[in-house]
Parts: structure tokens; sequence; C-alpha cells
């Protein structure tokens, strides 16, 4: 079958490679119909999360059940699926206790950012490296899905693919962020990245009762998409002081709520001067400081962007002072995607209106490139395999 390879930084291409095969009695196999790209997935290209070995891309994906393990009884060959991205065993501490990111039971390996072994255990992605547990990624013609009996959720027939593909992940992911904050209507919430991640996080503040949504990003046409599907405040960091901004717009004192959808930024040919270690001080923590800055006393910064390492001149004093509660971490998906179905089922939410380009699985390379270097107005890209 064809897939998403990536070889090392800045080289993922389509290559031919074995097709999947069932391992345990609770997998199934997947055709896969359409699958995206993530701004995750850019950190592995970018050499900012390591990855040593090939590995097939892609945690957002959906398809038509073409298989099943001997275990499978909620799934048939010919069901349409959409899988969430974190890989859950559904039967361990972890997954009893709503904290199916955290299963101790999906991954067999997991390394430090040295290839060393970390001393906690974490849980696996798709196509997500071998610190994620190296499973084989859906930015294929065929993906192994484990544990199919308890992540996998038949989508409602009438949905086309574009409008149900997001529940795997940036729709859950923007929903933790605001339901981490747990609002009780009418905040303020400003929303630092609008990329995919931000886009989604601004549509569930809204459905989660925001009185107004502020979305930040240095790309006009970014910004302009969030204008024009979400109907947001708009505020370009290149061309005003965003803390002033924010704190004009909430009579001084900042926004209730801030969320962090950029993440790990390296500076750009970062990769290029990688070794043969990841250097982890490259990056920067310019948005969380602005977000530490932007959120009022007592507020909530929700940080869903991904950071890979450790960061000095962390402002706890400021943090401390200002009483601000801080949650970050791997969308829970499996806690909110049976309401969320619901939400797209009952067109009460529009998901399909960030995608810029669908492309052939063949393409993905370009895929890759407009989405990494923000090149043709990119916000979102669908590849069909
Ligand atoms: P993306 O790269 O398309 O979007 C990032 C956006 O941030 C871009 O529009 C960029 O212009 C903007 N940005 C850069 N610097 C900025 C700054 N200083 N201020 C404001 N905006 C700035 O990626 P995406 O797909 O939207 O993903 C965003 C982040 O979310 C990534 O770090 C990704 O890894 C992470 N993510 C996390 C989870 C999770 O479960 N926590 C799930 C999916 C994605
Ligand atoms: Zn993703
Ligand atoms: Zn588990």
């Amino acid at each position: 079958m064809k897939a998403a390879v990536f070889h090392k930084p800045g080289h993922i291409s389509v290559d031919n490679v074995e097709d999947p095969k069932l391992l345990d009695a609770r997998d199934v196999i997947l055709k896969v119909t359409s699958t995206a790209i993530c701004g995750s997935d850019l950190h592995i290209l970018n050499g900012a999360v390591p990855q040593k070995n090939e590995l097939i891309m892609g945690h957002e994906f959906m398809g038509i059940v073409e298989e099943v393990g001997a275990e499978i009884t909620n799934l048939k060959k010919g069901d349409r699926v959409v899988v969430p991205f974190p890989i859950s065993c559904g039967t361990c501490f972890f997954c009893t206790h709503e904290a199916s990111p955290a299963c101790e039971n999906s991954n067999y390996k997991h390394y430090g950012p040295n290839g060393d072994m970390l001393d906690e255990k974490g849980a696996a992605l798709f196509g997500y490296t071998d610190l994620y547990g190296g499973y084989s990624g859906g930015q294929a013609e065929y993906v192994r899905v484990p544990y199919a009996d308890i992540s996998p959720r038949i989508v409602p027939e009438h949905l086309t693919d574009e409008q149900a593909l997001f529940l795997t992940d940036i729709f859950p992911t923007g929903w933790s962020a605001i339901d981490w904050a747990q609002l009780k209507g009418g905040e303020v919430v400003a929303i630092f990245g609008s990329g995919p991640v931000g886009l989604m996080a601004q549509k569930a503040a809204w459905l989660n009762g925001a009185g107004r949504v502020i979305a930040i990003d240095p790309l006009d046409y970014r910004l302009e998409k969030a204008k024009a599907v979400n109907n947001v405040d708009i505020l370009n960091p290149n061309k005003v002081d965003v803390i002033e901004a924010i704190r004009e717009m909430t009579r001084g004192r900042g926004a209730d709520v801030c969320v962090d959808a950029v993440g790990f930024e390296p500076e750009r040919g970062f990769f290029d001067k990688v070794k043969a270690s990841v250097n982890f001080e490259v990056g920067s923590m310019k948005v969380l400081d602005m977000c530490f800055k932007a959120v009022r006393r007592m507020g909530t910064v929700s940080i869903v962007g991904v950071y890979g390492s450790t960061y000095d001149n962390f402002p706890l004093h400021r943090i401390f002072d200002k009483g601000i509660t801080i949650k970050q971490g791997q969308a829970p998906v499996l806690n909110y995607i049976d309401k969320l179905i619901e939400l797209v089922n009952a067109n009460k939410v529009v998901l399909d209106d960030i995608i810029t380009h669908s492309l052939p699985l063949s393409e993905a390379e370009h895929g890759y490139a407009i989405f990494d270097k923000k090149e043709d107005d990119c916000v979102k890209v669908v590849l069909k395999p």
C-alpha cells in the first residue's frame, strides 16, 4: 500500500510499504478514506519531537472497517468510523478514570528525548514516534487500529468525511482547552494561534458560552479565516501590542481564559541545526509568556500547543502572584467524543469550514510543505488515500 513515511527531519515521502495485518484479537484493519495533517506532525517533520526510525505518519484519520479481530463485536466489515488519536486499552487505571491519554497498556516502549528510557510509562498515539509507542499512523491506505472495541466511533451516515474527520483530534483538542477552564458564561477567551487547533478552540469557546472570543496570530490570512468562519475579534502581534489590546478590551483586567494553541515554535531551519541529538533549548515560549501576561488574576491558561522540552525562565512569580490555573496535555478525546458527534450531527457546529486543501495521498509531500511553510493560504490539509 501507499503511505506517508517519515525518514528523517525534513524528509517525509509517499512510499510503498507492507499492508498492516491483524496482530491481536481486539484489532481492526481500517481502509482509510480521509486523513489530515496536524500541527503536531510538523514537530516531527521539523525534528522538534525526535524520531529515529522510519514511521508511517498520521493520527487524524477515518475510514471503513476492512477486517476485524476475533474478539471484536462492536464493529463489522463495512462500518464507517472515526478514530480518536490516543490509543487506549479501556481497562487500566487511567482508562477507567477518564484519563485515556495516560493509558498504561498501550505504550510498550517509552523513550526520553535522547533515546533513553523514561522512568514513567506513557500513552501511545497513532503515527507519533517511538516516544508514543511507535504505532503506524493513518496517512496510508490501511491502518491497524488496536483496542478497536474501545475508541472508534461509527459516523452517522448523512455526515460527509469532511464533517466528521476532525472529531479524531482537533475538535476535541480545542474543546479540552475550553472545558479545562469551565466557563460559566460571558467570559473573554483569548486564543493564541489561529491554526486548525486554535480555530477549533474558537468554536468550542462559543459553544461553551463565551461572551467574547479573541484570535491572535501573526498570519493575517489565518486571522481572516477565523473572522470569516468563527466571527471572532482578531489581533496580529506584529501589528499591535496584544497584551495592551486585551487589557483594553477587558477594563484592564485581562482575559478570563487564555489558550495556547501554538506550542513549540522552532526557528525556521531549526532541523538543519539538529545533528546527532535534538537540542530542546532552541524552542521559544513567547506565546506562553504572553498568555500569563494577558490572563486576568485567578484566570486559567489552557495549553494545548505541544511542548517537547524543559524551559528556563518559566514565570512562576507571575503565575503565583496572579493565582493562575494552568492545564495542559493531550486531549482526552474519549471523554468528549460522543457529545461532540452529537453536536456535529445536530448541526450545532460546522467543522469542515477550515479545510483549504484536499489532496490525494500521493501529494502528501506537497501538503506537508504548504502547511509547514504556511503557503498558498493553507490552513488545513485533508489527504485522500
Ligand atoms: P499550526 O502550525 O497550523 O498553527 C499554529 C499557529 O500558531 C499558526 O497559525 C501560527 O502562525 C501561529 N503562531 C505562531 N507564533 C505565534 C505567536 N507568537 N502568537 C500567536 N500565534 C502564533 O498548528 P495546529 O495544527 O493548529 O496545532 C497547534 C498546536 O497544537 C501544535 O503545537 C500542535 O502540536 C498542538 N496540538 C495539540 C494537541 C493536544 O492534544 N494537546 C492536539 C493537536 C495539536
Ligand atoms: Zn493532531
Ligand atoms: Zn489503558
